[in-house]
């Protein structure tokens, strides 16, 4: 194409509101525009990236078996309502009326849909297994939209869904999965880790998600040094540590802690370190107020706690008033000594000795408290976030911790759907059952960024050939002025086109200047510049976006070049 003909609206300034490189950059070099909070008008050379991330989806997922197919945005409320999604939902889940008054949401994902359609049409074992998808907006009205694409309200999913006999045909068509989610993050050009994740609100047992590790990734990801263990820092499993017996009980003694309220200050003021601090959470359970009980030095990890029998899901920590009111102090001097309340300590913390907490009355803390002499009823569980250096839970080295950004999600959901929405099907016996389930979330757009984050450099994107909107660029310098110029570009611009190389053609009248940092902030993988010097020695620069190695090439041998680099 050429670039005089297309909306490129590229721009010099990093826009105020982008704080990450791949929102940065996506705004710059033309391709998205906000349109609103966390919604967004893909220009054409972005929809061309997008374009071909979903050309290499939908050949992996038919590869793998996977059907297209393609279900409405809005759903209605009744579908809904039979999986017991409408209420559980939330606000995430944009919902409206139509002019009769009926309910429907904006699809944030379509387990209902494909369940309804599954159950009006296989009826038989022999139609399985089935495996159908679809790449389509969605619509989740995020609590907090950020990062552009990355984190939007609008965006585009392939998601996809398998209905197979039992489990063992189930546990096939998963692993396909797993592969078909590989390949495809292979193909794009990407680093990337499948991690063991929480299930989240859509159920169901085993799950992963795929990473693109980059440090601006919203997650953190735990995977061991020396094996392939790797899971989501929410799945992550603390290990119980043993106890230390070796030390000698102290006797517990209340001192005066005025005006210290946190961890921090406490430890200070009584010159222990964090990790014998303990700190007392108050959340909500079922009926009663619940105490989580971690060191000092340790982080809650929500999605651990909200998993526990009992807890208020999602976890909902209790309010002040509420704490003084039951329990007689302040948040900040909470502890579980003669604390009349369920409580539940981490293992690590559980593992403490002589520990600090609070005394249950304000400005009072208890140093020299041990567990078995001092709390009368605990329980233990896994409640905190894994550090660097912890060993890892196969038993097998200590786990690192990277940032990454969730592209992918596949979860096991069992009968879930099919047998909350009656979705049966007749087997060999001709017994009716539920077909197990199996669902599949890539996210389209969220992987452009993804990629950027990876690829790119102070001056603009570097976009991995697979996915790059065109795979030359040339830059014909002073076009528009030039006989010669325009001559050789609009030659070697055919050459590419006949051959099938996509190809842009910078023939617009700018300085050469603007048109080299268009190009760098545009990063298409192959550059060609032509410009009078070196077509007089009947010669053009080649580089490459990534390497900048400058070559200069004969313009006989340019064309061969070009496609051997591609
Ligand atoms: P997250 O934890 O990031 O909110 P999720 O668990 O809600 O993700 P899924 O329901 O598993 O996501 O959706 C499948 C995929 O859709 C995700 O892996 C992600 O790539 C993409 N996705 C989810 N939410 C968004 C969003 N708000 N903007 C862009 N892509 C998204
Ligand atoms: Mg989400």
């Amino acid at each position: 194409m050429r670039a005089s003909r297309l909306l490129i609206p590229t721009q010099k300034e990093t826009p105020a509101d982008a704080d990450v490189p791949s929102h940065q950059f996506m705004l710059r070099a033309g391709l998205i525009r906000k349109v609103a909070s966390g919604m967004y008008t893909w220009l054409p050379v972005g929809l061309m990236v997008m374009r071909n991330v979903e050309a290499i989806i939908r050949q992996e997922m038919q590869r793998s078996g996977g059907q297209e197919l393609i279900m409405p945005v809005v759903q209605p409320r009744e579908l809904w309502e039979e999986s017991g999604r409408w209420e559980k939902m939330g606000s995430e889940m944009m919902r409206m009326q139509d002019r009769h008054e009926r309910d429907f949401c904006m699809g944030p994902t379509h387990e209902e849909v494909i369940t309804d359609l599954f159950r009006n049409t296989i009826h038989s074992y022999k139609q399985l297994p089935c495996n159908l998808y679809q790449i389509q907006t969605k619509f989740r009205d995020e609590i907090r939209p950020r990062y552009g694409v990355m984190r939007a309200r609008e965006f585009t999913m392939k998601d996809g869904y398998s209905f197979d006999l039992d489990q063992d045909a189930f546990d096939e068509t998963f692993d396909e999965m797993h592969k078909a989610y590989s390949r495809i993050l292979e193909r794009v050009g990407v680093k990337f880790r499948a991690v063991e994740a929480d299930s989240g609100n859509i159920g169901g047992a085993k799950s992963f998600e795929f990473h693109v590790l980059a440090d601006t990734g919203e997650d953190s990801i735990a995977f061991s040094d020396t094996s392939d263990y790797a899971a989501n820092i929410e799945k992550a499993e603390a290990i119980a540590p043993l106890p230390d017996e070796s030390e000698k009980l102290r006797h517990r003694e209340m001192v005066a802690t005025p005006g210290q309220k946190t961890i921090e200050s406490v430890s200070k003021f009584l010159e222990v370190d964090k990790s014998r601090s303990m700190k007392t959470l108050i959340v909500e359970g079922e009926d009663r107020l619940v105490a989580l009980i971690l060191r000092g030095d340790h982080v809650l990890n929500e999605i651990k706690a909200q998993n526990l029998p009992g807890i208020t899901s999602p976890l909902t920590f209790a309010q002040e008033a509420r704490i003084n009111a039951e329990l007689g102090c302040g948040v900040g001097s909470l502890g579980p000594v003669n604390l009349n309340i369920r409580i539940i300590v981490d293992y690590s913390a559980a593992a403490a000795a002589n520990f600090v907490c609070g005394a249950n009355e304000d400005g009072q803390h208890f140093t020299g408290v041990n567990w078995a002499r001092d709390v009368s009823q605990y329980e233990t569980a896994d409640l905190r976030n894994v550090l660097d250096g912890d060993p890892s839970p196969d038993g097998s080295g200590v786990l690192q911790i990277k940032r990454g950004i969730e592209v992918g999600h596949i979860f096991q959901l069992g009968t879930l759907y099919s047998a909350a929405m009656k979705a049966s099907i007749q087997d060999k016996d001709g017994k009716s059952i539920a077909p197990i389930m199996g669902c599949y979330g890539m996210g389209v757009t969220r992987l452009v960024a993804a990629v950027i984050e990876q690829s790119h450099d102070a001056r603009g994107i570097i976009w991995p050939m697979s996915i790059a909107p065109f795979k030359v660029h040339i830059l014909a310098l002073n076009y528009t002025k030039s006989d010669q110029v325009r001559r050789a570009a609009d030659l070697l611009y055919k050459n590419c086109q006949d051959v099938n190389l996509p190809v842009l053609l910078d023939d617009r009248p700018e300085r050469p200047g603007i048109k080299f940092a268009d190009a760098d902030l545009l990063g298409i993988p192959l550059r060609v510049t032509l410009g009078e010097r070196t077509l007089s020695d009947n010669q053009v620069e080649f580089e490459t976006r990534a390497g900048k190695d400058k070559q200069l090439v004969a313009v006989d041998a340019i064309l061969e070049t070009l496609s051997q680099a591609c």
